[in-house]
């Protein structure tokens, strides 16, 4: 048994057909015994379908995912080593030292980092701070 995906080319529809086997297909074809479902012309074709080459190819989509998130997250996992190396850890604290290093200009800052909501950065960002998102891995993940 074969299964052979056919579009009418009279209405558009695209169905799934059973054939004893390939000539069977090219058999009922010739004869003009394959009909739409749906407006029952002749003038039905076959479409290409070849399910192994739509696994293989979501097999190879995965890998490339992985492998786009792999790299992704080394990005990340390098940005925050860089952070950490360069950047005070305030972790809840800082939209509140945030502030008080925008309006406080004498305090000297190498910067800060921790966590903070959207909508706490969206009004740091309307006062004019300077705030960055990035995304963050929890190296308890890995
Ligand atoms: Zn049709």
């Amino acid at each position: 048994m074969i299964k052979y995906r056919l579009a009418c080319k009279n209405c558009n529809l695209n169905f799934d057909s059973w054939f004893a086997s390939s000539n069977e297909y090219d058999r009922l074809k010739k004869k003009k015994l394959l009909n739409c479902h749906n407006c029952n012309s002749a003038n039905v074709q076959k479409t290409i379908m070849a399910p192994q080459l739509i696994n293989s190819k979501s097999k190879i989509d995965k890998k490339v995912n992985l492998e786009r998130y792999n790299k992704v997250k080394k990005t990340i996992i390098g940005y925050q080593k860089f952070i950490k190396d360069n950047l005070k850890y305030v972790g809840d604290n800082f939209v509140y030292e945030a502030r008080s290093i925008h309006y406080n200009s004498k305090k000297k800052s190498k910067g800060i980092y921790g966590s903070a909501s959207k909508e706490d950065l969206k009004e740091l960002k309307e006062e004019g701070i300077d705030v960055q998102m990035i995304p963050w891995i929890d190296e308890k993940d890995n």
